[in-house]
């Protein structure tokens, strides 16, 4: 006799469950507009299920987020992330932990793609040193007076708020002078400018500040704390980047395999599939790690375990697209169109070929894998520091270029 163990359902399991079931019963996802489903979504606090009430979520653990997703996935409903992946990934943890209640209340057209936010932090300067930045806010009045150039800034050309980082006290040491901002970014003297890669898009742009005047009213934490409200936003990043969870075998290792089982008899040979059982069993190494580092992250802050996942992440994603375009041969070189286009999401890798050159970038964004291995040898293993030179001095005294 066989006995079947059944696994109990929490009180905030089912609650969350009959709230799935309200919300697509009430708004069918195959005919609700994209904006008015996610609405109803942020309503009913499933948008980000760890944020406080009102704010679109109940103040459950983040683990549940999962279930919503995959239930609003399976019934064709629209995806948060893809719609406004840096608004949704990272401006969303940041405005919830450091905003006040009128830039709390932008979350919710955060949520629904109405509105686009991009983050404003790198700059030609200070990439993985980004607390090195020099965009200048001076104070005046009730105002702030902006101006600097930022970089590598993901959607700004459609976005209608930025996450904006510059520094406030030059004679602070580095970390200590920041102070961060949420910009209209169609307010005077916000200029951007479309950076093409090499896939051919400008998914990314340089933006320029010229005297451009944001209300005090519109800081995201206190003077000063520019440094601590970005951490939240750099933790949140790595997680958004590297941190997904999808089904076994699925993703970038799937469409390998999809190449490898349509390949001539003669062209399967041992070495190759060795080499694609190895990169299979990473890949599944990389998700196991990932839902363990997700079921850390109970009280919703994530930690360095988000850095080592990205790291994981990005250069497995590398090697997989150029497996995947050395198996196609010369197919592999049929790009299609270097048309300069300036796309209205930075998700879109609709061929593997732009997939790969895509990927490329994935050691880069969201802090390179170099800067990812620092981090994870001195707070995961507890190795010693990087040199640091600039740490005690001044910012106006550090000698930049
Ligand atoms: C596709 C894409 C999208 C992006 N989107 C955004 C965005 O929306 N907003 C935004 O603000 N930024 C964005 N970025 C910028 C990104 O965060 C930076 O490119 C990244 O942090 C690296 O900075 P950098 O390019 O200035 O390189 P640098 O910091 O100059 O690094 C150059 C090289 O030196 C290495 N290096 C630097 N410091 C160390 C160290 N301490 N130890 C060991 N090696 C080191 C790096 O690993 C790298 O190889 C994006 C970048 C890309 C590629």
């Amino acid at each position: 006799m066989s006995t079947v163990t059944e696994v109990p359902v929490t009180a905030d399991e089912h609650r969350v469950g009959q709230l799935i079931d309200r919300l697509l019963s009430e708004h069918p996802a195959a005919t609700t507009p994209a904006a008015e489903f996610l609405g109803a979504q942020y309503d009913l606090g499933l948008a980000w299920v760890h944020f406080p009430e009102g704010s679109g979520g109940l103040g459950l653990s983040p683990k549940l987020q999962k279930t919503i997703n995959e239930a609003t996935a399976a019934a064709g409903g629209p995806n948060p992330y893809y719609r406004n992946p840096i608004g949704y990934g990272m401006c969303g943890p940041t405005v919830v932990e450091w905003g006040s209640a009128a830039q709390k209340a932008r979350l919710r057209p955060l949520f629904t793609g109405e509105e686009i936010w991009c983050q404003l932090f790198s700059e030609p300067g200070s990439g993985s040193d980004f607390a090195g930045l020099s965009s200048r806010g001076v104070r005046d009045g009730e105002e702030w007076v902006v101006n600097g150039q930022k970089v590598w800034t993901t959607l700004a050309h459609v976005s209608r708020w930025g996450l904006l980082v510059v520094r406030t006290d030059p004679e602070a040491v580095k970390h200590a002078g920041l102070t961060a901002f949420v910009v209209d970014m169609h307010a005077p003297g916000v200029e951007v400018r479309p950076l093409r890669q090499m896939t051919g898009e400008a998914e990314f742009n340089e933006v320029y500040f010229t005297d451009v005047r944001i209300p005090d009213r519109d800081r995201l934490g206190g003077v000063g704390d520019g440094w601590r409200v970005s951490l939240t936003t750099l933790m949140n990043e790595r997680v958004s980047i590297g941190g997904a969870i999808a089904p076994k075998g699925s993703g970038p290792i799937a469409a390998a395999v999809r190449i490898w089982q349509d390949l001539p008899a003669e062209r399967r040979d041992a070495a190759t599939r060795d080499e694609l059982m190895k990169l299979w069993s990473e890949a599944e190494v990389n998700r196991l790690t990932n839902i363990r580092a997700s079921q850390n992250r109970k009280i919703g802050v994530p930690g360095p375990e988000g850095s080592t996942g990205k790291l994981a992440f990005a250069e497995l994603n590398k090697r997989v697209y150029e497996f995947c375009m050395n198996l196609m041969g010369a197919d592999g070189m049929l790009y299609g169109s270097y048309d300069m286009r300036r796309p209205e999401t930075a998700m879109g890798s609709d061929t593997l070929h732009k997939a790969f050159l895509r990927s490329r970038a994935n050691s880069i964004e969201g802090g390179t894998s170099e800067v990812m291995r620092n981090i994870l040898g001195e707070r995961v293993l507890g190795l010693p520091g990087d040199v640091r030179v600039d740490r005690e001095v001044p910012w106006s005294q550090v000698p930049r270029n």
